[in-house]
């Protein structure tokens, strides 16, 4: 006899809600800064994500929404005084890696500006640059750029940079071109790298954009992939900026332009990592919806494959990650370590993300289907901060003993 148990009418299935952080991963995080990445959550969920894909489509930024990404009061996070937040590298990481999980573009433009321009300032800018620069930027009123590429020097840049930096007295003059330069269009503020004609070394200039003559930039049109972030290039036709305004406490090699690219590339693994994130939840929750031969395709065991790979995979990318966020905040993170991290987890993003458009049949190419942006936009940041093929000439550099740069 049926029990009254068995008799109860069953409601329609409850499923378990997409889940992207596997290992559990930002609980790690003291109470204070999961505050902040739920606040940074909550801002992209509310704000970002139902405008997103027609700014993508676009090719423009969302400036509505910096009145709110402002309050977040993330602006120089990671780092100390200031009027900047501070916060571990654990917490820089996965605010980067939830922001990239709803937008890469918006990581990017995060990215850029608190990272690599405001990151330059803090790690080789002098007492007074970091006093005069870094609190209106932590405020987001200053929003800031990084020049380093040029259009005939990309991966080179190590050794060839064209634009050029001569003193006059107490003012440097700047001459060159700088390409692909994120949030260049629209900033305030750009860090521009160029080689002194005295002694052929690298220099970072601070250079007040908007004000300085003979400073120009054009938008980069075109693009297939991190739409939402303008990029510029800049034309310096001799950009006259004071020695105050030259990156003074260390800045006499590219060396020091490395030391701030190996914290940024570390933050490019997190931003992939969280590209992956966000096309497989897309791709799970249309797993979970879509009917096909009357049952849900996520029951069939072909998918249930492909989302097990995906979830490996990100999985496999929060590990490493995390564990450059630690050494980093123990102040152990290498150049070398940085650079296989942003090569693993960028080429393992492009597996995932190519599944998770695989997942979605036809629709894993339209636009509004979220899956698609997330697969294009991994493309750009398999190749920006260091190709995939520059970070494992690092890393076969390190290993082997051999330099096979050319
Ligand atoms: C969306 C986007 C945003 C960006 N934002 C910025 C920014 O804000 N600031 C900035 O300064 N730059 C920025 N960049 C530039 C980026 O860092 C460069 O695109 C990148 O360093 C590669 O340079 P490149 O495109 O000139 O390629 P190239 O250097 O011309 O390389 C072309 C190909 O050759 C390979 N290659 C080159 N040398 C070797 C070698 N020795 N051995 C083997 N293979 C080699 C490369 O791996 C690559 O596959 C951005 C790029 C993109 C796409």
């Amino acid at each position: 006899m049926a029990t009254a148990t068995a008799l109860k009418p069953s409601g329609p299935k409850k499923l378990p809600p997409p889940n992207s952080d596997f290992y559990q991963f930002a609980e790690t995080l003291g109470a204070d800064e999961l505050a902040v990445l739920k606040k940074v959550r909550t801002f992209m969920e509310t704000k970002v994500a139902p405008i997103i894909n027609k700014y993508w489509i676009e090719d423009a930024f969302p400036f509505e929404v910096l009145p709110a990404f402002k309050e977040l009061n993330v602006g120089g996070l990671g780092i100390q005084g200031y009027d900047c937040p501070g916060g571990s590298q654990l917490l820089i990481g996965l605010v980067a890696m939830e922001m990239a999980k709803f937008d890469a573009s918006i990581a990017t433009f995060f990215g850029v500006h608190s990272g690599l321009a405001m990151g330059s300032i803090a790690l080789v800018g002098s007492e007074a640059q970091k006093q005069k620069w870094l609190p209106p930027m932590a405020r987001m009123e200053k929003i800031g750029c990084f020049g380093l590429t040029e259009p005939l020097v990309g991966s080179g840049t190590g050794g060839g940079l064209t634009t050029t930096a001569k003193r006059e007295g107490d003012t440097w003059i700047l001459n060159g071109q700088k390409r692909w330069i994120g949030n260049a269009p629209w900033c305030d503020i750009s860090i521009i790298w160029a080689r002194d004609l005295a002694d052929n070394q690298v220099k970072g200039f601070i250079v007040e954009n908007k004000t300085t003559p003979g400073f120009s930039v054009e938008k980069m049109l075109g693009k297939i992939a991190l739409k939402v972030v303008q990029n510029g290039q800049i034309t310096m036709k001799d950009c006259r900026v004071p020695e105050a305004n030259r990156l003074a406490a260390g800045t006499q090699s590219f060396r020091d332009t490395a030391r701030v690219l190996r914290t940024t590339r570390y933050y490019a693994g997190w931003e992939t990592t969280g590209t992956q994130m966000g096309a497989y939840e897309h791709a799970l929750k249309y797993a979970q919806e879509r009917l096909q031969f009357g049952k849900p395709i996520g029951s069939f065991q072909l998918i249930q494959d492909l989302l097990a790979k995906m979830l490996g995979n990100i999985t496999a990318c929060q590990c490493m990650v995390v564990r450059c966020a630690q050494l980093a905040d123990e102040g152990k993170l290498t150049e070398k370590q940085s650079a296989l991290s942003k090569a693993f987890t960028t080429a393992k993003t492009r597996e995932t993300v190519s599944w998770a458009r695989e997942l979605l049949g036809g629709n894993g190419i339209l636009v509004d289907y979220n899956v698609a942006r997330f697969f294009a936009d991994a493309e750009a940041i398999y190749s920006y901060e260091g190709t995939y093929q520059m970070q494992n000439l690092i890393v076969g550099k390190t290993v082997t003993g051999f330099s096979a740069f050319v």
